[in-house]
C-alpha cells in the first residue's frame, strides 16, 4: 500500500516553560495525495500549530507526523506555504518576488524567466510584472504570495488563513482561482480557515477541531460535485446541510 501524503498519529504539542499549554491533544488523521483538506476550528484551537508542524517549522515531542512515509524533521522542498499576510519584499517588483523562492535554491533553472512569465499568467498578473507590492491591492499581494509558494513546484500547499484579511468578493475570487490551480496540477492542499463556508466550498474533507486543547472532533467528507463555483455550489441543498452540520458542531447555532 502506498503511504498517505501526510500521516499524523497521536500527535500532542505543548507550549510553555512547563509544557502547561496543550495546543494539540492526541490528533490523528491522514491526507491522501492530491486531496484538499480544510482544517476548521475556533481561534486558538491549534490550527496554525498543526500547519507549522506539517511544514517542519516547529518541533513536536509526542506522537508522529510524516510526509510520504518519512518523519517530518524540518522544512521540505515538497511543501509550499502561504500565510495570512503576504510577506513580500517591498523593494522587489512582482517578478522579483516570484523569483525569490528559486533564488534561494542552490541551482537556478535556465528557464527561470519563462517560469515567472507562466506563473504571472496563472495568477492573472501579467500586467503587473514590474509593479511593486505597495502598488498592488491586498488580493493581488496574496496572489503573489501564492505564486511564490508555487514557483518551486511543491507537491503540497499548506495555507494558513490565506484569505482571512481580504474582503468577501476578493476572497471568493481567490477561492475560485485556488480551485482552478489545484485542479490543474492536482496538488495536495491543507488549508486552515475559520470560515465554515470557505471550508465546505473548497475542500474534499473538513477536519473540525475543538477549542483548546485542539482535538479533531470530526472528519467530514464534502460530497459536492466539482468543478465548483461560488454561486451554484452555495445554492445546492447539500451545501446548506453541510453549513448547518458544521455550525452545530462548532456551537455557532
Ligand atoms: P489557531 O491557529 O487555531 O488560532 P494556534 O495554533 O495559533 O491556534 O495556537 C494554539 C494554542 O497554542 C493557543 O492557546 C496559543 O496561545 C498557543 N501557542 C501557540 N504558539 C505558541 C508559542 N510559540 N508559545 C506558547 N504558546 C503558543
Amino acid at each position: 500500500m502506498t503511504s498517505p501524503f501526510i500521516h499524523v498519529e497521536k500527535l500532542t504539542k505543548r507550549f510553555g516553560d512547563n509544557a502547561e499549554v496543550i495546543a494539540l491533544d492526541n490528533i490523528s488523521f491522514d491526507i491522501a495525495d492530491s486531496e484538499f483538506i480544510a482544517v476548521l476550528g475556533p481561534s486558538g484551537c491549534g490550527k496554525s500549530t498543526l500547519l507549522r508542524i506539517a511544514a517542519g517549522l516547529i518541533p513536536y515531542e509526542e506522537g508522529r507526523a510524516q510526509i510520504l512515509g518519512r518523519d517530518i524533521q524540518g522544512p521540505s522542498p515538497e511543501i509550499g506555504i502561504v500565510f495570512q499576510k503576504a510577506n513580500l519584499l517591498p523593494w522587489r517588483d512582482v517578478a522579483g518576488n516570484l523569483r525569490l523562492a528559486i533564488e534561494l535554491q542552490k541551482q537556478r533553472p535556465a528557464d527561470l524567466e519563462q517560469r515567472v512569465t507562466d506563473m504571472l499568467v496563472v495568477l492573472g498578473l501579467q500586467d503587473f510584472r514590474t509593479r511593486y507590492p505597495h502598488e498592488l491591492s491586498g488580493g493581488m499581494q496574496q496572489r503573489v504570495a501564492i505564486g511564490q509558494a508555487l514557483m518551486a513546484n511543491p507537491r503540497m500547499l499548506l495555507m494558513d488563513e490565506p484569505f482571512g484579511a481580504l474582503d468577501a468578493l476578493t476572497r471568493d475570487r481567490l477561492n475560485v482561482e485556488l480551485l482552478r490551480m489545484w485542479q490543474a496540477d492536482q496538488k495536495t492542499v491543507m488549508l486552515v480557515t475559520h470560515s465554515i463556508a470557505e471550508a465546505i466550498f473548497l475542500a474534499d474533507r473538513v477536519l473540525v477541531m475543538s477549542a483548546r486543547p485542539g482535538r479533531v472532533l470530526q472528519d467530514i467528507r464534502i460530497d459536492l460535485p466539482r468543478p465548483r463555483d461560488p454561486r451554484s455550489t452555495r445554492e445546492l441543498p447539500a451545501f446548506g446541510k453541510y453549513v448547518v452540520q458544521l455550525s452545530e458542531m462548532m456551537g455557532v447555532t
